[in-house]
């Protein structure tokens, strides 16, 4: 007789799934407490669904123990994600940062194509569904699904619930919930991807300003990693690709009580000589004219009060020409070094995604079955394993449902 799975959750990583075990003759059924699938597949990368990268190494995952991430990404790795698409009529577009797209740029038409196959497939979806209760019937060797409809009996459950990051698009920390009822230990999740604040009130006046900086992130006065990219300064804080990428390193410093800065560069293209030596030539051009001239077309015109403040440079000096070599070293200081002290982030509320979740230790890495409990298993967002922006967190939920569907027994 055809073993039937119960899938918690109707999203990316549960998606995929279903093609595959339906496609393997097992009978599937997807519990979705929201009233259709992949609503926040349908809201990734700005509606236009970052899906995965080309540059899948091991480095652009994160999880408390990075041995568990090794074998679902180098199995089910970008070549084979694209052969499972063309399988599926999922075209995609790569563009040259290894950013990798649906080619109509639309990420409701991923979520058309994965539940338009698992339907063809033989996938039951059960919507407005949500789940709360999960047991394991020794006698009868099944689980029991608390469904609106009453108790139902599957051979395996797979728990496919993401995280609570962004729960307005319908996802919730439940699967944390079920998974303990086996006696699962969680990780404490935290936010990731996540806009970073700070009481810093000179920052929040430049709120708007985009750039491009080098951002290296200080924990305890200690430099810990540094990034380069879009920095967008916001009336709370800091925000833009070079943050979000930061945040998981400060949501776990924070949760330490640990203190945390950040020293933003805005000028990384030229390094301290060549910044003087670009700034003095500028200035020997163009002695008679106001200061405010030095940084025009030099930096985003709305940081140039703020520079020049942070320069301490005398109200008395007017023109470029009575600049000395120490205001021109302050200046360089200025633009070079930014410090901003960070309180905290806008929370699960704003994160993408978060960091910590099932203890991975706890769940077999080739078949993300539990350790604990024989027939129960998981994929996606609800383990312990997050990845960096650029299509990395989708191609976790891909790669974890692709190893536990081949190779279910
Ligand atoms: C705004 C935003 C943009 C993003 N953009 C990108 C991007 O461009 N690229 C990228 O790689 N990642 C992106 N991510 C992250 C990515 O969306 C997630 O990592 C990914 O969707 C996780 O897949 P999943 O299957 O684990 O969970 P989900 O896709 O969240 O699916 C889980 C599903 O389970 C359902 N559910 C939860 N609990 C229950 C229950 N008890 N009973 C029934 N149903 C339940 C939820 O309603 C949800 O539909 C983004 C996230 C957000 C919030």
């Amino acid at each position: 007789m055809k073993q039937n799975i119960a899938i918690i959750g109707g999203g990316a990583s549960s998606l995929l799934a279903s093609i595959i075990l339906a496609k393997r003759n097992f009978t599937v059924e997807v519990f979705e407490k929201n009233p259709k699938a992949g609503k926040k597949l349908q809201a990734t990368g700005n509606g236009k669904c970052n899906i995965t990268n080309k540059n899948l190494s091991l480095e652009h995952f994160f999880s408390n123990n990075p041995s568990f991430i090794k074998y679902p990404i180098t199995t089910f790795g970008f070549r084979e994600f694209n052969k499972f698409c063309d399988e599926i009529g999922l075209n995609l577009v790569t563009n040259e940062n290894g950013k990798t797209y649906p080619a109509s740029l639309q990420a409701s038409s991923v979520v058309e194509i994965l539940y338009e196959n698992a339907l063809f497939y033989g996938v039951k979806f059960n919507f407005d569904s949500f789940i709360t209760d999960l047991k394991f019937d020794e006698r009868i060797d099944k689980f029991e699904l608390k469904t609106q409809n009453g108790i139902k009996k599957f051979n395996k459950v797979i728990i496919a619930t993401g995280s609570k990051a962004m729960a307005k698009l319908g996802s919730s920390d439940s699967g944390y919930t079920l998974a303990k009822q086996f006696l699962h230990t969680i990780i404490e999740p935290l936010p990731a991807l996540v806009q970073l604040t700070s009481n810093n009130l000179d920052i929040h006046q430049l709120s708007g300003v985009k750039t491009e900086a080098t951002v290296t992130l200080y924990i305890n006065n200690k430099a810990t990693k540094t990034v380069f990219g879009d920095l967008l300064f916001t009336n709370y804080g800091v925000s833009g690709n070079t943050i979000l990428d930061l945040s998981r390193e400060v949501n776990i410093a924070l949760e330490s009580r640990f203190g945390v800065d950040i020293l933003v560069d805005i000028f990384p293209s030229l390094d301290k000589n060549k910044l003087i030596s670009l700034l003095e030539n500028k200035i020997k051009n163009l002695k008679d004219r106001k200061i405010e001239f030095l940084f025009l077309s030099l930096i985003n015109t709305k940081l140039i009060e703020f520079i020049k403040k942070k320069s301490k440079i005398s109200p008395h000096k007017q023109t470029l020409g009575e600049l000395d070599k120490k205001d021109i070293l302050n200046i360089v200081y200025a633009l070079k070094s930014i410090k901003i002290n960070i309180e905290g982030s806008k929370g699960f509320e704003f994160g993408e995604v978060v960091c910590g979740g099932i203890c991975v230790d706890e769940v077999e890495t080739k078949t993300m079955e539990s350790k604990k409990q024989k027939g129960l298993y998981f994929c996606g967002e609800v383990l312990d394993v997050d990845g960096a922006c650029g299509g990395y967190n989708l191609h976790w939920a891909w790669a974890s449902a692709f190893v536990l569907a081949t190779n279910m027994k």
